[in-house]
């Protein structure tokens, strides 16, 4: 088939319908689905022939929706969940169980941090944090026998650290492990993470996929390329029969979707956290703008970023896109296109000054969000972050006076307007 480009999956993947059937996905709203006959129905459930039987493990308008994030990653097959959170969750323990261990960048989600650190740790599963900055020598040296995975975000919330693909996937196949991205705040339009050897991207579709703030939901996309069967020891779950399935071997029946299978059968099967068919569908429609809407995000989130640079009351400013920034040269080398609308500064008065701040801005709102259509803004440390200390929150690259800056799709002109009568009015 064609491989069309990014504009033209975002507005017609996962959706094909036959003579006299609505152009739009439909919602089905609905727990189950029909069948003729009682053998029909079993060969189902013994995973024989594919075909919707309960939403929780398979709805059409899910389908859709993660048809169409999976073609805009090249990816050989898509799970949405209810959550970035449960993605996460899923994509690491989808190979890991009680007695294994991996490893996450510390310039993650601080959500992500909480779980890998604290709640899979109750559940057997170790995660040593690393530095994204750390050496390549010094990273093969976190290995164990029982290492399982690598996980990092390609630009990370809301540290805004660029991952650096090269290193930490080569590390990851040296030691027969698949790297895991949360490509989350980059989006499919700015990178693809499969192109750089990642093996499973992960994604909080809340944030731009939704972009208006209306679904918390998530994805998990599978691209297929990991050799389970080269490293079977490493992944019983995969590579040995699943006795919870009649003896099914994932690798030997799904081939390059067995990871992506055991995701859905397995887990989504065990533990629930399906996205609702309504999420579903708002998604699926804000997906046929998320192109041109990145793009606004950016060109917005570049002007302000380079005023922001310039006002003499900001202690620092960091952005990707931002020529000088610290990680420019790894977002030009990942995401020649763009970045994302997500900007952190700091006001030279400290955190004292970057709250107050905040309180004098009028058309950017302060909310526990980001990546929307209208500007707004967070203070890390008081609130996304506030369980960690403060030696956590440097290694995540937070200082105390960060204000996470998650620029709209206004006038460019009308931002800079509200963030210089706030920044006016503190000394
Ligand atoms: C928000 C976010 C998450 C968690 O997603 P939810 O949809 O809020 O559960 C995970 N990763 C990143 C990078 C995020 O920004």
């Amino acid at each position: 088939m064609k491989k069309y480009g990014i504009n033209t999956i975002a507005v017609q993947a996962g959706w094909d319908p036959k003579n006299g059937e609505s152009r739009n996905t439909p919602i089905v709203q609905s727990t189950t689905f029909k069948y003729e006959t009682s053998e029909a129905m079993g060969d189902l459930f013994d995973l024989k022939t594919s075909g919707y039987f309960y939403t929780r493990l398979a709805n059409p308008t899910n389908d859709c929706a993660a048809k169409r994030i999976c073609d805009m990653e090249g990816g050989v097959g898509a799970m949405l969940t209810s959550s970035g959170q449960a993605a996460n969750f899923f994509a690491v323990f989808n190979i890991c169980e009680a007695g294994d261990h991996f490893i996450a960048s510390s310039a993650i989600y601080g959500g992500t941090f909480n779980l890998f650190v604290w709640t899979m740790k109750k559940m057997g599963i170790e995660c040593t944090i690393v530095d994204p900055e750390i050496s390549y020598e010094e990273l093969c040296s976190k290995f164990k026998p029982n290492t399982k995975c690598v996980f990092g975000e390609t630009i990370a919330n809301p540290a805004l650290v660029v991952l650096d693909f090269d290193k930490f996937v080569k590390a990851a196949h040296e030691h027969g492990v698949p790297m895991i991205v949360d490509n989350t705040f980059a989006t499919p339009v700015n990178c693809r993470p499969f192109e750089f050897g990642v093996d499973i991207v992960t994604h909080s579709t809340t944030k731009y996929i939704d972009g208006h703030g209306v679904a918390v939901g998530g994805c998990i996309v599978d691209s297929g390329n990991f050799e389970w069967s080269k490293y079977a020891d490493k992944f019983p779950g995969l590579c040995t029969p699943d006795e919870s399935y009649h003896g099914l071997t994932y690798t030997e029946s799904f081939g390059k979707a067995a990871y992506i299978t055991k995701c859905t059968t397995h887990l989504m099967r065990d533990l629930g956290s399906i996205q609702s068919p309504q999420n579903a569908f708002y998604i699926n429609m804000s997906l046929e703008s998320l192109p041109l809407r990145m793009e606004k995000h950016c060109s917005n989130a570049l002007e302000i970023a380079k005023w922001l640079s310039k006002n003499p009351k900001v202690a620092w400013v960091r952005y990707p896109g931002l020529e000088g920034d610290k990680y420019y040269d790894l977002a030009k080398k990942y995401m020649p296109n763009g970045t994302c609308g997500v900007i952190s500064f700091g006001m030279k008065g400290g955190r004292d000054a970057s709250a107050e701040v905040m309180n004098h801005l009028q058309l950017a709102c302060i909310v526990t969000h980001v990546a929307d259509a209208r500007t707004c803004v967070l203070h890390p440390a008081s609130h996304t972050h506030r369980q960690m200390n403060d030696a956590q929150l440097a290694e995540a690259g937070i200082l105390p006076e960060l204000i996470r800056l998650s620029v709209g799709l206004e006038n460019p002109e009308d931002i800079i307007a509200d963030l210089e009568q706030a920044i006016d009015k503190v000394n």
